[in-house]
């Protein structure tokens, strides 16, 4: 039976995680001013999360299983006023833990897992033409030799100026549609291979979007993720599923991204409203609260259930139980409530949210693409609505 609440222990961790990731507060504007520069492996002042890692030591087996507990630390980190999102995605928060890394572990083979699992690798799938609709890849990859040949052009790539390499979608069979789409691992020194630009962007600025070029770039067979050169003949193939999956895995964690912004914004606005002596009292009864307790109420109530959404999501994975319906249900709802929750904060607290002297302008900033990438909000909608109604992706789109 799923239970989502936490642990004497659990909760313990999850306020040391918000204590350390506060540590960062003074610099999330500079490097959110600065885009362009990487930030140092340790910033002055900042306390490390090793100060977390011996308490979870005294986790038991029965506290919350792993993957739910880890996305409760990632809502608990990302809503820690230093760990804004866009610093936080900036800050160098491990080698292997780029959107790529995801899809080498679930779709590589033991071999390219171990020759490649320590690089910091992005995902790149989106072109010029190509978001949402991830079949009509242009990018395309012929086999010259024991070398496949790219080309094409790639836009929005997370990571892509830091990552030592990013995990690329190409076409093999364009007349194939989703069975000719592969996964690549191309390194930056790959010949052919050009970083064109870093995006200037509207939120996470902290965190380089870049666009890359392939003109005729030459990668080593073996870097086919998973190893399938075959084009089933009449649907998807293997290796088109296996990124897929990565999804699965990565949409939660978009999810608690999302969630953290709304929960960190709240939570700036339920303090600035304390300091003016606005506060909600639980024991009141509706007629009794005014406008803007009612509306805090309602706003910590929509975060709360995204938040549950997310340990959902993970709660299956840990179960090893299909989760392709609850990743997409994340994904929707943790975008929608950080969009409505981080504007709703900003509602309540009036002219003072807009400033740049505080922080909760940049939560709504940096939180309007959590209902962008990683597949829109309207996308989720879809795969959730083929979920539950039972149709394929050819006859739902
Ligand atoms: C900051 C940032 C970082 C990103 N990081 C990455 C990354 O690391 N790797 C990567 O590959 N991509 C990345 N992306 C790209 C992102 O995943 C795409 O922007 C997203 O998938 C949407 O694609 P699109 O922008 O082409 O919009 P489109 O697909 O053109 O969609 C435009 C609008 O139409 C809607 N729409 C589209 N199709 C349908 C449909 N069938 N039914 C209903 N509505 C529909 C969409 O929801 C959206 O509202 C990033 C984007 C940004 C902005």
């Amino acid at each position: 039976m799923a239970d989502f609440r936490f642990s004497d222990i659990d909760q313990q961790i999850l306020d040391k995680v918000v204590e350390v990731g506060n540590s960062t507060t003074a610099h999330t504007r500079y490097y959110e001013d600065h885009e362009h520069e990487t930030p140092p492996a340790r910033l002055e002042g900042e306390r490390g999360f090793e100060e977390v890692f011996p308490l979870f030591g005294q986790r038991q087996p029965d506290d919350t299983p792993m993957m739910t507990f880890m996305m409760a630390v990632s809502i608990a980190r990302g809503s820690a006023s230093g760990v804004v999102r866009g610093l936080g995605l900036a800050m160098p928060s491990g080698r292997a833990s780029g959107l790529g890394n995801a899809a080498l572990q679930s779709a590589g083979t033991p071999e390219q897992k171990a020759k490649w699992g320590d690089l910091f690798l992005a995902m790149s799938i989106t072109e010029p033409g190509v978001g949402s609709d991830t079949k009509a890849i242009q990018t395309t990859a012929r086999l010259d030799g024991e070398e496949w040949v790219l080309n094409g052009d790639k836009i929005f790539v997370t990571d892509g100026v830091k990552a030592d390499g990013a995990i690329v979608w190409a076409t093999i069979d364009k007349s194939a549609g989703r069975a000719g789409i592969k996964s690549f691992l191309v390194l930056k020194d790959a010949p052919g291979f050009e970083l064109v630009r870093q995006e200037k962007k509207l939120g996470i600025r902290a965190s380089d979007t870049a666009a890359y070029a392939f003109r005729d770039c030459r990668i080593p067979r073996d870097a086919l993720l998973g190893g399938d050169e075959t084009v089933p003949k009449g649907g998807g193939s293997a290796s088109y599923r296996g990124v897929m999956k990565t999804f699965n895995m990565t949409r939660p964690a978009v999810a608690s991204g999302g969630v953290a912004k709304a929960r960190g914004a709240l939570n700036f606005a339920i303090d600035a409203l304390a300091e003016e002596g606005v506060s909600v009292d639980w024991s009141q009864s509706f007629p009794q609260r005014s406008a803007t307790q009612q509306k805090l109420i309602e706003l910590e109530a929509d975060t709360e259930a995204a938040a549950l959404t997310v340990l959902h999501a993970a709660w299956l994975s840990d179960k090893r139980r299909p989760n392709n319906l609850e990743s997409s249900v994340c994904k929707a709802k943790g975008g929608d409530v950080c969009r409505t929750v981080t504007q709703g904060a900003m509602e309540v607290l009036g002219g003072m949210s807009v400033s740049h002297d505080h922080l909760v302008e940049k939560y709504m900033r940096d939180g309007r693409i959590s209902d962008i990438y990683e597949g829109t909000g309207q996308i989720q909608r879809l795969i959730i609505a083929r979920e539950i109604l039972g149709y394929s992706s050819e006859e739902l789109t």
